[in-house]
């Protein structure tokens, strides 16, 4: 957890590493809030998590945010001078966009939590196939970017597959099941998309790799 304390320049300096690399370690814009720093908004989280680094408090990935933690990451920045705000509404942005989305993902409420236990592997395949959950991920990740590429390798199915890859993504859980109350809320931030490899990839080798890692790996094994 961490010790020093984040300063202004360490969330400047965060947010410029966000202004190059968007979605760096495998954060995403999350639907609650967002940090105001200079003319633009941030996902707090992500900020957070390079604020820390800067600071010298190790490296954070999306993992370490879970739920709970929220009000800690809130509070440093908020001690650095940035106070991260609810998103305003946007149901009535949504509303003219709804028309884009495939049919099956249009009409969800974005933003919900839902109460999911989670003690063991196979109730981490469970929370995956969430219908609800996995919906509302996916309409939002189509909403912001009109494609469904994979997290890790950026591979599209409907680029390969044509038609019958379209619409197409595997849900990944990013939180690992140890780490999770019986009560844990799974929130859409919390769902990856992942390609059917990637994803094999992620729930079979041991020790269990997070999401920035196996990007790693793969960057490592295109070298070599
Ligand atoms: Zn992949
Ligand atoms: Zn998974």
């Amino acid at each position: 957890m961490p010790t020093a304390k984040i300063l202004a320049k360490h969330v400047r300096e965060a947010a410029k590493i966000w202004d190059r690399d968007p979605g760096f370690r495998g954060f995403r814009n999350g639907t609650t809030y967002e940090v105001r720093i200079g003319r633009k908004s941030y996902p707090p989280k992500a900020i957070a998590s390079y604020a820390n680094e800067l600071a010298g408090n190790g490296i954070l990935s999306p993992r370490d945010f879970a739920g709970a933690w929220e009000g800690k990451w809130h509070k440093q920045l908020e001690n650095a001078g940035f106070r991260p705000e609810k998103k305003p509404d946007r149901t009535a942005s949504m509303t003219s966009k709804r028309a884009e989305l495939p049919m099956e993902l249009a009409g969800l409420d974005e933003g919900a939590e839902f109460a999911e236990g989670a003690q063991h592997y196979a109730q981490h395949i469970t929370q995956e196939r969430n219908p609800k959950v996995v919906k509302l991920a996916k309409a939002q990740r189509w909403r912001d970017k009109k494609v469904f590429e994979c997290d890790v390798c950026k591979f599209d199915f409907a680029k390969t597959y044509g038609e019958r890859g379209a619409g197409y993504i595997e849900a990944h859980h990013t939180i690992p099941v140890h780490l999770m109350k019986p009560d844990h809320k799974t929130k859409i931030a919390d769902i990856a998309l992942v390609c059917s490899n990637c994803h094999r990839m992620l729930h079979t080798m041991r020790p269990l790799v997070d999401i920035p890692k196996l990007i790693a790996m793969r960057a490592r094994a295109a070298k070599s």
